[in-house]
């Protein structure tokens, strides 16, 4: 058997296509569009190089944002005081503090201090609750954007055995929340985990968070099943030059699996796409207006 690819790359350009359609629509009838303030504590140069492509990103779906650059000195009450600002600050619909911060800010107790609102990472505590309780929230961007690509595959995910391999607030946590309300039956496996070729095994949707890369192998995979890659991770390649694997070693499992995510080009590409959806989403909460069919 070989997987049939998901194309991370064309469904998020696709998305982001429909998010620019509705972008525009929301600002001709209602003079009103979203605006992302993304926060950056020191020069850290991949947090740099990050927040110019999703920059790229905002502008092209038709939306507004700025920066605002503190220098690595910074601390938690000159942050908070910024925080504060553009909660504060109407044109503002969505706040994004660029991960990491400097040791001497507690990253809990700034996400804490953004307006759950305008969460547009999906990591405040009201927006994980609301999450867990099945309520309405805005949800994490990877894990959004995985089970979006699953959907791309089937319909619906109601019974699967989903396993989620990986347990981290960001990503692993979100998704098994999100895969739970889809009606999968959901097992969360780490690196305690005991046997978990096994457990892996049992899985008609797999998706590996672990940050290790090619950790999943070819026969963990049940027949026929679906897989996403969330790992990113750079290793040498052929003469010595970086390349990006994910955490499943992608040619086994592809030989096996019904369906799989590439890295690059799978669940990567969705994250900024589903952050544009959030700001879109939490715009049209914060004045009062029906989310747009996307
Ligand atoms: P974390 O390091 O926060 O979490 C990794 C998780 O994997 C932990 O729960 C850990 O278990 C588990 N784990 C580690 N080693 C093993 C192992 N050998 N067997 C089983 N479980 C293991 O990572 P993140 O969740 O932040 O990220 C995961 C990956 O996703 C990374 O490669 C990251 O780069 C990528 N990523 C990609 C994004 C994208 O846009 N595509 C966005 C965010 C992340 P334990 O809790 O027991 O320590």
């Amino acid at each position: 058997m070989s997987a049939r690819i998901i194309d991370g790359k064309s469904i998020a350009a696709e998305l982001r296509g429909r998010i620019a359609q509705a972008t525009a629509s929301l600002t001709a009838a209602h003079k009103v569009t979203p605006c992302i303030a993304v926060v950056l504590v020191g020069d850290d140069p991949a947090s740099t190089v990050y927040v110019r492509s999703k920059a790229k990103a905002v502008a092209e779906a038709g939306m507004r944002t700025f920066d605002r650059k503190l220098p690595a000195a910074t601390n938690e009450a000159e942050l908070r005081a910024v925080i504060a600002e553009l909660n504060a600050d109407r044109a503002v619909s969505g706040i994004l503090v660029q991960l990491p911060l400097p040791p001497q800010i507690d990253a809990h107790r700034i996400i804490s201090s953004i307006d759950p609102a305008k969460d547009v990472d999906g990591f405040h505590p009201i927006n994980v609750g609301r999450l867990a309780s099945g309520l309405p929230a805005l949800v994490p961007c990877t894990p959004l954007g995985c089970v979006m690509l699953a959907k791309t595959v089937h319909t619906s995910l109601a019974g699967f055995d989903a396993v989620v391999v990986g347990r981290s607030n960001i990503v692993g946590k979100p998704v098994a929340q999100l895969l739970l309300a889809e009606n999968c039956t959901v097992t969360i496996a780490h690196s305690k985990t005991r046997d978990l070729p096994a457990v892996c095994r049992r899985a008609d949707l797999l998706v590996a968070a672990i940050g290790r890369p090619e950790t999943v192998r070819g026969d963990w995979i049940k027949p026929g099943a679906t897989v996403i890659d969330v790992g990113i991770n750079r290793v040498a390649g052929e003469a010595g030059k970086p390349k990006l694997v994910g955490d499943v070693a992608y040619d086994e499992a592809a030989a096996v699996a019904g369906a799989i995510t590439p890295v690059p080009g799978g669940v990567g590409p969705m994250t900024i796409a589903c952050l544009l959806l959030n700001t879109l989403r939490a715009t049209c909460a914060q004045n009062g207006l029906a989310e747009p069919a996307i």
